[in-house]
């Protein structure tokens, strides 16, 4: 059995409470590492801040950053 894994991220914009957070996770096809990723979706809206936490394009737009 032969298992693809694609890198992805998570959206980590849940606020300080974390609960009622958002789940939301993309990947690229093209993308060999976390930073092709974050790189690639970029221009989709995806957002990396300085923590490491990273910003589904919903989420930056509602402010949840
Ligand atoms: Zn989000």
């Amino acid at each position: 059995m032969t298992a693809v894994n694609y890198p992805a991220i998570q959206c980590d914009g849940s606020g300080d409470g974390g609960k009622d957070g958002c789940y939301a996770e993309t990947h690229h096809p093209m993308a060999r590492t976390v930073t092709d990723v974050r790189r690639l979706r970029r221009d989709l809206g995806w957002r990396q801040r300085p923590a490491g936490r990273d910003i589904c394009p919903d989420c930056w737009k509602a402010g949840h950053r």
